[in-house]
């Protein structure tokens, strides 16, 4: 890109740190002008919202300034990867609105240029084969402020440890039984320095690579590398890669020269309440079967939170509005909600739905007329249009929505009192009808005539509006009420107690037996939003058949978690 255009960039928006640093190098001329960066995942898990921050960072820096971005699978470790974690992410990059095009690409495709590198830094004496266990080798690393023990077998021959290295290739030492380490300094202040490991032995096949290598690199050895193999100039990743960067520099070093090199940024994670952003925890939730698949609604993962009903809109609104820095924090989910809410609000469709239904016969209205009324689909938006709703004499409205002895400022529906159907009539509540128990079964009312839309009547006000269905209309529906997964506030930083007894119990309730109004019904095809009115946002699950309907509920209406705390 053309100095001048870069520069009219930067003016016309507000720039992150991160994207700062991009411009500048730009302006300076670097890589020679070139921008490429690349989203790095590890397929040993499915994405979740943390990597979603990334993912805008790592393309949208590239958008923003007329460069590219590769999807890298960080591919290193066999034993804890697998295809069904590349194809989900390769999915989830898409959903959130991004495209890597044909630069897809794998940390495998290097293993020969890596191994190479290897073969050449132990020629020139500057890596050799440690015989050692972790143990021992942990045992000796020191500390920040004491010096690191050098390795027994840190002074062997080149040909000594070539041979051995080949043979660590060759499959003929178990696993663990030798490393391949960096010699760089055991007396660094840097930990990292302390002579890395760049190699250790896996013979668990490999989903790209089979069992041609017996060997394969650590994170530390391949990153930088690959950055450089694939023409990255600007490798963003996280605060915890800061102590890494000298390292990163150390290797990068060995290939690059002024023309091109490399260069690794960090920002801050993501951090979320209630809830948590480990992988390996994450995967236990799925592996201990405490939740449904990575997919379940209620997991901070991309799949979760799609199925949810999350727009990615809304995803992307939220990691806007956090903004990047370089200090730690823990975001709160209020955040993320209200970022839901606001695009459903948007693009949510209304209907009505009644959750834990009670009948209501209309005494006054005739027995088998059946009116319709008109409906906007969604009042947020003029190109919506409408739809219409049946009324009948028996209609279901929501229990809550009535009380036989209701305090004062109750301005929902009562033994006499007067509220307006939404769409529809002004009825009166005359009489409670109740079970042998006592429990009330049926409400008897009666309507006004005159109140309906277009009516002498229809502008009369009473207090309440509620929302209601036609009950031989209506279409039975189970709903999935989802809340918080953890009900304590940072799950990750309490040390006395599992992750898992922190969990909490009433994160999914499930509700048979709601009506639907007969437009949701047909029109609950998947990722169809709505709103049920009063009720929440919705959206028909994985599961939903026709015969049989299932919506999630994505989220409620309004914040209602502070009341929840506060009552409990
Ligand atoms: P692990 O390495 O423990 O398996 P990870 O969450 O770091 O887990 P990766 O697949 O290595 O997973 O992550 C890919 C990219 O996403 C990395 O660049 C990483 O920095 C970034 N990333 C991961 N978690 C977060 C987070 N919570 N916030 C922002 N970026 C994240
Ligand atoms: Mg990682």
């Amino acid at each position: 890109m053309a100095q001048s255009e870069v520069q009219e960039e930067s003016e016309k928006k507000g720039l992150n740190f991160v994207e700062e640093e991009v411009f500048n190098d730009l302006k300076a001329g670097k890589n020679g002008g070139r921008l490429s960066t690349r989203f790095p995942p590890e397929p040993n898990g499915y994405l979740h919202i943390g990597h979603a921050k990334a993912i805008c960072m790592d393309f949208g820096v590239a958008e923003k300034f007329g460069g590219t971005c590769n999807l890298r699978f960080d591919d290193t470790n066999p034993v804890k990867e697998d295809v069904e974690y590349v194809d989900s992410i390769r999915e989830d990059i898409h959903w959130l609105g991004f495209d890597w095009g044909n630069r897809e690409y794998y940390a495998s495709d290097y293993f020969p240029q890596l191994f190479d590198l290897a073969v050449r830094l132990i020629k020139e004496g500057k890596a050799y084969v440690d015989d050692q266990t972790s143990e021992e080798i942990a045992a000796q690393k020191g500390t920040p402020g004491t010096p690191g023990q050098e390795s027994p077998y840190r002074n062997r021959s080149v040909e000594e440890n070539l041979d051995l290295f080949m043979r660590m290739n060759a499959g003929e030492f178990d696993e663990g039984a030798r490393v391949l380490r960096a010699k760089i300094d055991m007396a660094s202040p840097n930990m990292h320095f302390r002579d890395p490991i760049m190699y250790r032995i896996i013979k668990t096949p490999h989903h790209r690579t089979g069992t041609t290598w017996k060997v394969y690199p650590m994170y530390d050895f391949a990153h930088g590398q690959s950055d450089y193999f694939e023409g990255v100039t600007h490798s963003i990743c996280t605060l915890e890669f800061v102590v890494h960067r000298p390292l990163y520099e150390y290797f990068v070093k060995e290939l690059a020269d002024e023309s091109y090199c490399p260069r690794q940024i960090e920002f801050n994670r993501l951090n979320l309440t209630y809830t948590v952003m480990s992988k390996r925890k994450l995967l236990q939730l799925v592996k201990e079967g405490l939740v449904a698949g990575w997919d379940d609604p209620r997991m901070p993962t991309i799949s979760g939170m799609r199925r949810r009903g999350y727009t990615p809109q809304s995803i992307r609104n939220f990691i806007d509005t956090i903004g990047y820095t370089k200090y730690e924090a823990l975001n709160s989910i209020s955040l993320l909600e209200h970022a839901v809410r606001d695009d459903l609000n948007r693009v949510a469709t209304r209907g009505m739905a009644v959750v834990n239904p009670l009948k209501v016969v209309i005494t006054n209205y005739p027995e088998d007329k059946v009116e319709t009324v008109t409906m906007e689909n969604n009042p947020e938006d003029p190109e919506s249009g409408v739809h219409e709703m049946p009324f009948s004499r028996t209609i279901f409205i929501e229990r809550d929505d009535f009380m036989e002895n209701p305090p004062k400022k109750f301005f929902r529906l009562a033994p006499g009192t007067e509220v307006r159907l939404k769409g529809a009539y002004i009825i009166k509540c005359d009489e409670v009808v109740k079970d042998s128990e006592g429990n009330i079964v049926e409400l008897r009312c009666s309507y006004d005539p005159d109140t309906l839309s277009g009516m002498a009547g229809a502008a009369r006000k009473v207090k309440g509006t509620l929302h209601w269905v036609s009950a031989q209309h209506a279409v039975d529906a189970e709903v999935r009420l989802y809340d918080r997964l953890f009900d304590v506030e940072n799950p990750a930083a309490e040390t006395e107690r599992d992750f898992r007894e922190m969990l909490n119990p009433e994160s999914l309730v499930v509700v048979q037996g709601v009506k639907v109004e007969p437009f949701i019904a047909r029109n609950a095809e998947a990722g169809a939003k709505f709103q049920f009115q009063r009720v929440g946002y919705f959206t028909p699950d994985a599961d939903s058949t026709p015969e049989h309907l299932v919506f999630n509920r994505t989220i409620a209406l309004k914040d209602t978690w502070e009341k929840v705390q506060k009552k409990s």
